[in-house]
């Protein structure tokens, strides 16, 4: 049995203060993690005083990104030392926002991938394709080329802590969110993959979200899905109350 993810990417839409407030508000009202696992990925100079208001509730914080070296002449950059140091252990890797804007490559996302795990970082790697590569028919097989690349050198054991985001980019922050089945359908390729590379055991532990779009409204069709474990929500995550209608939808 896999427990229900639910994570929040707020991006830079989320002051520090609006944060602080955000953690006020939610961390009495979160699920037990048994149930549904629950979390938001803030702006980095917000973690820390997150982190320490969530305190020992059920609320993970997580970073947006991080670097895949340790340390070194990286101005702006985050390290997993540095998270780790605050206590963060969720990271979100390989967004298409950072694949997009800030040139991400899938080796990057690789290193990262690595990084993240050696310090004990649960990571997203999140992977989907673009509206060409849909339109095109390409959308299975890039998926599977994100993923594999993403995985190369990642031990089996590893790959269990790993969590799939299936995030088909002209679904992000557009409204018009995948259809279930087709989202689904995703996810089937992505355990698939991960069962002829790593054997079944990985692949009935790997949770798979799907983001692109969700609301509390349509949370539901896609959690209906057996392999669709949880979700990734940009803009729905924000607000306290579709939050938690997110995390009472999911359990
Ligand atoms: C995201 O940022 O990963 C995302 C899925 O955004 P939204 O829910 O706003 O589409």
């Amino acid at each position: 049995m896999r427990t229900p993810f639910i994570a929040g990417n707020w991006k830079m839409n989320v002051t520090d203060k609006e944060a602080l407030a955000f953690v006020d508000a939610v961390k009495d009202r979160i699920p037990s993690s048994e149930e549904v696992e629950s979390a938001v990925c803030a702006q980095a100079l917000s973690l820390k005083g997150m982190q320490e208001k969530a305190g020992n509730t059920d609320l993970r914080i997580g970073a947006q990104n991080m670097h895949e070296e340790d340390h070194g002449a990286f101005t702006g950059e985050i390290s997993a030392q540095a998270l780790t140091s605050i206590g963060i252990d969720l990271v979100i890797i390989g967004h298409s926002e950072r694949r997009e804007m800030f040139n991400e490559t899938d080796e990057r996302v690789n290193r990262k991938l690595h990084a993240a795990l050696a310090h004990g970082i649960m990571p997203i790697v999140c992977i989907g394709e673009n509206v060409d590569d849909r339109d095109a028919g390409r959308a299975t097989g890039v998926v599977r080329e994100q993923l594999e690349q993403a995985l190369q050198g990642v031990e089996a054991e590893q790959v269990k802590g790993c969590v799939f985001a299936y995030e088909p980019v002209w679904a992000i922050g557009t409204g018009k969110s995948s259809h279930p089945e087709e989202a689904g359908e995703m996810a089937r390729t992505i355990r698939a993959y991960v069962h002829e590379a790593y054997g079944q055991s990985a692949a009935e532990a790997v949770r798979i979200q799907y983001g692109g779009s969700v609301k509390p409204e349509n949370i539901g069709d896609y959690m209906a899905d057996n392999d669709i474990d949880g979700a990734l929500v940009g803009g729905a995550s924000i607000k306290v109350d579709s939050f938690l209608a997110l995390l009472e939808a999911a359990q």
